[in-house]
């Protein structure tokens, strides 16, 4: 079992300090200098280079590191971790130059340590979330170690964040409205048949379908694949079918500010469809209206048969 060190920034702060430290103590670059060419191994070099450029000129003033992307200039190589020490040998033979890192396993003999940077941990490497994945394949009684699921924690944080993803999405970033064609336009625009992929906010299970929208427009029209991003970005959150159908509506009803708004959406939920009831194809069919079709059936009557 090897030990897991996550690392926050703050942790990353002293050590570079520190590495600062044995720079100068070592006498292993050439101090003096004004501008010393620092060259930050990709990819976990990078960031160390820019906290280790902070940390000089906020301890040692006067003492100004510049990040070089040419090898062949640099005073000075800089790296996250030495690990086997291949990379290092490979810069100081080619270059003849001293090569840091922030940690060297070599000098660890006792104990392996596994180091996880700030940088390592985003959606790939984020091990405390992983941690989510695999203690619900344990829970399943599934043997977690076995070569099939040995990515699955990873995949799953992956494919989460897109399935979630209108989280970060806002309308007003991407409604934009135009005045052109719009004028003196007053049938209904409808858009059918457009994908919905969402989870049910009781059970994280699939809910799948489609959306039908239509809305008449009061000067005012999109671009009609935005209609599709409206739904997909209310889609791609936790939902129960009646609020994704009335947040579609709303928010174009506020975007387009037109005379009428229709949604329509069916779709099928694999929390009750695969366990309990079995409901096999059973489809659920929610509305949600604005404007003018609220107000006049007749308005209400054309768009249902529309989408028949
Ligand atoms: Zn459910």
């Amino acid at each position: 079992m090897t030990n897991k060190i996550i690392l926050n920034s703050g942790e990353i702060e002293d050590y570079c300090y520190a590495m600062l430290m044995r720079m100068l103590k070592d006498n292993l670059i050439p101090w003096r200098k004004e501008n010393i060419q620092i060259y930050p191994i990709p990819r976990g070099g990078i960031p160390v280079a820019y906290m280790l450029r902070y940390v000089a000129q906020k301890h040692s003033p006067g003492t100004y590191f510049n990040i070089t992307f040419a090898p062949e200039k640099a005073d000075v190589f800089i790296d996250d971790i030495i690990d086997s020490g291949k990379t290092m040998r490979h810069y100081i033979s080619e270059y003849k130059k001293p090569f840091h890192a922030l940690i060297n396993t070599n000098t660890n003999i006792d104990t392996v340590y596994w180091y996880v940077f700030p940088w390592e941990q985003g959606l790939e490497g984020d091990e405390s979330a992983t941690d989510i994945a695999t203690r619900l394949l344990e829970y399943i009684g599934e043997d977690v170690t076995r070569e099939g699921l040995r990515k699955t924690p990873q995949r799953f944080l992956k494919a989460w964040n897109d399935w979630t993803n209108g989280y970060r999405q806002r309308v007003d970033n991407f409604l934009v409205t135009f005045e052109d064609g719009g004028k003196g336009y007053d049938e209904i625009i409808l858009i059918k048949d457009i994908p919905v992929y969402s989870k049910c906010e009781h059970h994280l299970a699939d809910i799948f379908g489609v959306a039908h929208v239509g809305y008449i427009p009061n000067g005012k029209i999109v671009g009609l694949s935005k209609i599709n991003r409206v739904v997909d970005m209310f889609a791609r959150r936790l939902q129960v079918q009646e609020r994704l159908t009335t947040q579609i509506a709303q928010a174009l009803f506020e975007a387009l500010n037109p005379k009428g708004v229709a949604v329509v959406i069916k779709a099928r939920h694999m929390c009750m469809e695969s366990r309990g009831v079995n409901q096999q194809g059973h489809t659920t069919t929610t509305s949600a209206v604005r404007g003018v079709f609220l107000d006049k059936p007749e308005a209400r009557a054309e768009f249902m048969s529309l989408i028949k």
